[in-house]
């Protein structure tokens, strides 16, 4: 179909913050679409490819300047003028190739079949040339554009459409424009979406069947990543019990990394909870799959933990979370930091979909399958009770063997994937606060070199504020970029400068800090260690705030902590 048409629909569900109006314009649009123009649904979400597809078209700024410059005959450098006038660049390609058009005639019809074609060669180039390769196709795209089409062209390569238009939306679209728009349809087609990740595929069964009940033959598919069920919180323990009923499922809640091993014949597939592919930086992990766990094709769902190899207590996420993104040495990596798997759950088994199945079927079967091999694999710790002491038990022996709670389970459960769920409960104990000083840091490898990347807090010993000791280190609750939202609203970056006119000496990738930046940390739990120099340790520090408001005298005190620690022994709140 004509790019124009879309550009235009782009253009008019950006003029509206409405979701209704929202929805209305996009049913009407989506009603007009044929089978073969199922493809336009990737581009209504800023894509090219299905969500489950790890590809993106990934193109930088400086990309984007370039080619519109190229497009469109003007120097590098007005471009970037242009843009820093704007704010935008893909406002910047549509008024500059405005002005080109009225002195050219000739126009080529874009189309969104051509436009997807040239983007999808985008992310398979690499090596030499690439960036020429890259230019070229998107400058041919961006001559035969008319200047909204080149706006929406150029948003949609440095992925920032601005339509407001998530899936949600296009859900509830789709059964506006086909079905009669209610809480079966919508839950009908988001149960398809869940399964494929695949809006384009939904789309296909919508356009040839136009029965509701068709959706249903879209499964899982062995290889395709999916969403995991997640879980909603519980304070109290009787409280979860009220919630997913009695007798309940109580699990270990494990501090690791959610994983989900996916095996076909020889195959095994390991994605993370993002639908990022994982195996790679895992090959003990594929071993264990392939040795332990019975059957010819399933998906598995579990739960990676690190341990420390000597003493084999298990270890915080956060010291094993650089193996997810380890690209090299990873004999090196799954020696120093080995995991074990916990499984606790089963999707799919031997070509059978098993996501309808009640969840103790779906354990009875895990534990039938899967062989427990102790700092391998295990089928997660549990138990099946009624009796709340003997829950409350369970959970004190989860905190000790250092992890994070207890999950509670509804025994008859289907598993919803993508869905926070009220039958799967978590508790972990809960978090109390402290305002310390930051007096140290390390810096970060990877996506976080060149910043320091955890950083060690201190309370206060003297009343003045003039001494301070240790008691643990924090790389939680700090945003990567300074674009990513989360509560705290301080990047890596931000923190790290700071910070660096009080470095006192740098040592390899440690830095003494001068304690001048004060922050508020929430914590689960006070341990004592010999670790630091106060003889304590925060269990999950996470930073919640800046605090230039505090003078050094105001940090909290040793005292302070002791008294935290001794209250948490003798009430500890099991929730
Ligand atoms: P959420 O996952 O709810 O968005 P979050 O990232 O803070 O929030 P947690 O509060 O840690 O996650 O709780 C849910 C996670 O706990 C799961 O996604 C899973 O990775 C982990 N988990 C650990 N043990 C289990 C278990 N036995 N059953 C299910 N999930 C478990």
């Amino acid at each position: 179909m004509k790019y124009e048409k879309l550009a235009q629909t782009y253009d008019e569900l950006s003029s509206t913050t409405k979701r209704l109006e929202k929805i209305g314009i996009l049913s009407k649009f989506l009603k007009q679409l044929k089978e073969e123009d199922r493809d336009v649904l990737y581009l209504l979400l800023g894509d090219i490819y299905p969500e489950y597809d790890e590809r993106r078209i990934g193109i930088s700024n400086q990309i984007a300047i370039k080619s519109i410059a190229k497009a469109t005959g003007s120097e590098n450098k007005d471009v970037v003028k242009k843009w820093k006038e704007i704010g935008d660049i893909g406002k910047v390609a549509e008024v500059l190739i405005a002005k080109k058009k009225q002195s050219t005639l000739h126009k080529n019809i874009l189309t969104t079949e051509k436009v997807i074609e040239n983007l999808r060669k985008l992310p398979d180039l690499v090596g030499k040339g690439t960036v020429n390769k890259k230019l070229s196709l998107i400058t041919e795209l961006l001559t035969s554009a008319s200047p909204i089409e080149a706006l929406y062209l150029v948003r949609t390569l440095i992925g920032d459409l601005r339509i407001g238009i998530q899936e949600s939306t296009v859900r509830d679209s789709l059964a506006e424009a086909f079905f009669e728009r209610n809480k079966e349809s919508t839950e009908k087609i988001q149960h398809a979406i869940d399964k494929t990740n695949d809006v384009a595929a939904v789309f296909d069964v919508i356009k040839k069947n136009g029965k509701l009940k068709d959706l249903e033959k879209l499964q899982l598919q062995v290889g395709k990543p999916i969403k995991v069920m997640l879980a909603d919180k519980a304070k109290t323990i009787e409280e979860a019990f009220k919630k997913v009923g009695k007798p309940a499922a109580i699990e270990y809640k494990y501090d690791g990394f959610r994983l989900l091993a996916h095996k076909t014949g020889d195959s095994v597939i390991l994605f993370t909870r993002n639908l990022e592919n994982v195996t790679k930086q895992f090959p003990e992990v594929i071993d264990y799959i392939k040795k332990y766990v019975k059957g010819d094709s399933f998906i598995i769902d579990s739960e990676a933990v690190g341990f420390d190899k000597k003493t084999k207590e298990y270890k915080p996420f956060q010291e094993i979370s650089q193996r997810i993104r380890r690209k090299y040495d990873i004999e090196k990596i799954q020696n120093e930091l080995p995991v074990e798997i916990n499984v606790f759950d089963i999707l799919y088994y031997n070509g059978k979909s098993l996501l309808d199945e009640p969840f103790e079927k779906r354990t009875e079967l895990v534990s039938k399958i899967v062989k427990n091999h102790p700092y391998k694999i295990i089928r997660s710790k549990k138990i099946v009770t009624s009796d709340e002491k003997k829950a409350k038990e369970f959970y004190e022996m989860a905190l000790k063997d250092n992890q994070e709670g207890v999950m509670f389970k509804n025994l008859k459960a289907e598993y919803q994937p993508g869905r926070r769920v009220g039958h799967m409960l978590k508790i972990k104990p809960e978090e109390r606060d402290l305002d310390l000083v930051i007096t140290g840091g390390e810096y970060g490898t990877g996506r976080r070199g060149g910043w320091l990347s955890s950083f060690i807090l201190s309370c206060r010993v003297d009343s003045a504020g003039k001494t301070f000791t240790e008691i643990g280190k924090m790389g939680t609750g700090i945003k990567e970029k300074a674009t990513e939202e989360t509560d705290s609203g301080i990047s890596f970056h931000e923190l790290t400068e700071k910070l660096k006119p009080y470095f006192k000496k740098e040592n390899g990738k440690m830095v003494e800090i001068k304690p001048k930046i004060i922050i508020s940390v929430t914590y689960q739990e006070i341990q004592k260690s010999p670790n630091y120099n106060s003889g304590f340790a925060l269990r999950f520090p996470r930073f919640t705030a800046l605090r230039p408001d505090k003078p050094l005298s105001e940090v909290s005190s040793l005292k302070e902590v002791k008294k935290d620690f001794e209250n948490q022994k003798r009430n500890w709140r099991y929730g």
